[in-house]
């Protein structure tokens, strides 16, 4: 009863400031519920780089712990941008030093809060943690660019916790081609990109294929022996915008056991005006992909703190409402235990056992 008492104001304040509909409170609650069991998992953020800056405004981190935590996210991923200099062996390098070190400041910002976070490298690490409340935070390179043409790098940054690489990001890399631009100075992976997608398999990294061309896309599709995903993109049908993805692109994924993670940054999610794109427009693209291909293929990676947010989900505080709208929507529990994190642990657990 103690426990109501302290909990009922704070579920109706947050009712309150998202439903109009007084059903909605039951939903909120019922969301409530649903996320002390299952693992809800963003498999995009920008957020490494914001906490280890000099100084930081901890009110503009859109996907802080303690946000984190208020929206129910039970894992979210980190990865370290880096922006794309010249295709040099000397810039190459220097970016290969700048995210090594990057990534070392961010792992002792984590790890000097073990009550906060922790990192995780397996399934078993995001499972064990949920039980114990703790968050899991897992490390990537958003843009394999600070690999250059060095295979012996990946595994300094596996070493360092990277499970997860997007390939490139809106330029050619000496990896792959990305979708933004008409260069396609490979025609989809390089000969080094096929390489690493090859060692990323062995050491059990997942190939992230989120702004990659069509042709690369489909060329780590052919060649991997785990399962591709998108950690943050969406529906091109709904948006025609050329980092989203077609339905045959989504179908192809699927067909290789991946998943689509849909990301919230209104530049993926609409052409409407900023007022009018909210969580409906996002759950639409994400119900787009159900129809398409089935549930068990679709999940979210916000791009917070690059980009995503959007009206009703200013930050990660707010990722249970999406729950809420899902719930309206007629997705029963199980549905959404897939896409908040079960499509995605099924993918990694079979990037690990590719690895075996
Ligand atoms: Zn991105």
């Amino acid at each position: 009863m103690k426990s109501l008492r302290i909990l009922l104001p704070a579920l109706l304040l947050s009712a309150a400031a998202f439903a109009q509909d007084p059903g909605d409170a039951a939903l909120l609650q019922r969301a409530q519920r649903l996320h002390d069991r299952i693992v809800s998992i963003d498999t995009h953020t920008d957020t490494a780089l914001e906490l280890i800056r000099d100084s930081v405004d901890m009110n503009r981190v859109q996907a802080s712990f303690p946000r984190l935590r208020e929206g129910r996210v039970d894992c979210c991923f980190y990865p370290i941008f880096t922006e794309q200099g010249p295709l040099d062996e000397a810039s190459e390098q220097a970016a290969f030093e700048k995210a090594i070190g990057q990534m070392k400041a961010i792992r002792a910002y984590i790890e000097a809060r073990p009550r906060e976070a922790r990192i995780a490298l397996t399934v078993k690490d995001i499972e064990r943690n949920k039980k114990k409340r703790h968050l899991s935070l897992v490390m990537g390179l958003e843009n394999a660019y600070p690999i250059g043409r060095d295979l012996s790098r990946l595994q300094d940054f596996y070493d360092l916790g990277t499970r997860i690489i997007t390939l490139c990001h809106n330029y050619d890399n000496d990896i792959c081609d990305a979708s933004r631009y008409p260069e396609k100075t490979w025609g989809g992976l390089s000969p080094f990109g096929k390489e690493l997608v090859r060692e990323m398999n062995r050491l059990g990294i997942i190939v992230d294929c989120s702004h990659a061309s069509t042709q690369t896309l489909y060329d780590c599709l052919e060649l991997s022996t785990a399962p591709v995903i998108c950690s943050h993109s969406c529906v091109y049908a709904i948006k025609d915008h050329p980092r989203n993805l077609t339905d045959d692109e989504i179908r192809a994924i699927a067909a290789k056991g991946g998943v689509i993670q849909v990301t919230t940054g209104r530049w993926a999610l609409s052409w409407l005006p900023a007022d009018q794109v909210d969580i409906g427009t996002f759950c639409d693209h994400v119900e787009y992909i159900r129809r398409l291909v089935g549930v068990e293929y679709v999940g979210i990676g916000t791009d917070f703190d690059g980009g995503g947010g959007m009206r009703q989900l200013e930050d990660a505080s707010r990722m249970k409402d999406i729950t809420v709208e899902l719930m309206r929507r007629g997705w029963t529990d199980r549905e959404l235990e897939l896409f908040w994190g079960g499509n995605f642990l099924r993918v990694m657990r079979a990037v690990e056992n590719a690895k075996k």
